[in-house]
């Protein structure tokens, strides 16, 4: 699934494609054609991030709201617009741009009720200037849920995904299991402060990279990891230990992460 860096990277890129132009909206595989019919004609006044969900405004008042989920994706590309390829939800034409959006977990016009109801019910996303992490703070310090599974719950923090997930921890020295009523305050802010320079760092290169001081790799999406999907730690040499929270994975180094007492 794409984390939030991916969501904000796609808001920046498309901006310049979509914003301040009148688009033709239409869905070429049929299932989104009355919200489309709905948008098409209006000017696009704004695309934002908020976490994981991509909102495109438009001047009427309605949104695009689109949450891509674990099979969706983004095609954009120049006009003159190409034959979609595959199942394209929306197609989204200004007069330099076509933006195709297929497989989208959500896909749906909502008016300001709906977007307020939205924009409630996520947690503060790292990512964005107007983010308050006292909000994330009463949540997690309330809460008997691990932090691992907690730094995954977008209604308490918005943006973070499993590898962004995993490899914080381990930077900040926090084993995953820790109940967050037993997080102290100076963890959690290292634990924002961290979320915000690495996910920044993703949306500058478009790629997950937690190393410090690395370019991104040779491989297919350029990421750069410590521990996830690693055999051992790099700072202490022990072997990474992996298992299962939430039904998702997750590495941890027991030896620089202390595991919690049971
Ligand atoms: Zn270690």
């Amino acid at each position: 699934m794409p984390e939030g860096h991916t969501i904000h990277r796609a808001a920046i890129d498309q901006r310049k494609m979509l914003v301040g132009k009148r688009l033709v909206v239409t869905s070429p595989q049929g299932r989104f054609s009355a919200g489309a019919e709905e948008l098409s004609g209006q000017t696009c006044t704004a695309i934002e991030a908020y976490g994981k969900h991509l909102l495109y405004h438009f001047q009427m008042g309605s949104a695009l709201h689109i949450h891509l989920g674990l099979y969706g994706q983004f095609r954009t590309a120049k006009v003159p617009a190409k034959e979609p390829r595959g199942a394209v939800r929306v197609r989204l034409l200004s007069n330099s741009h076509v933006v195709d959006i297929n497989g989208p977990n959500t896909c749906e016009v909502l008016d300001r009720a709906g977007l307020k109801a939205l924009t409630n019910r996520i947690g503060p996303d790292v990512l964005r200037e107007d983010a308050d992490p006292e909000k994330a703070w009463a949540k997690i310090k309330a809460s008997r849920v691990s932090i691992g599974q907690l730094l995954m719950d977008q209604s308490v923090i918005a943006g973070i995904g499993n590898i962004y997930r995993t490899e914080i921890l381990w930077r900040q020295k926090v084993h995953p299991a820790l109940p967050g009523k037993s997080l102290d305050r100076v963890s959690f802010d290292s634990i924002w402060s961290d979320a915000v320079k690495l996910l920044q760092l993703g949306v500058k290169h478009n790629s997950i990279i937690t190393v410090d001081n690395v370019t991104k790799s040779k491989t297919r999406y350029g990421e750069r990891f410590n521990i996830f999907a690693k055999e051992t730690c790099p700072s202490c040499r022990s072997e990474i230990r992996k298992f299962e929270m939430a039904a998702r994975r997750v590495f941890s180094c027991d030896i620089c992460q202390v595991p919690p007492e049971i």
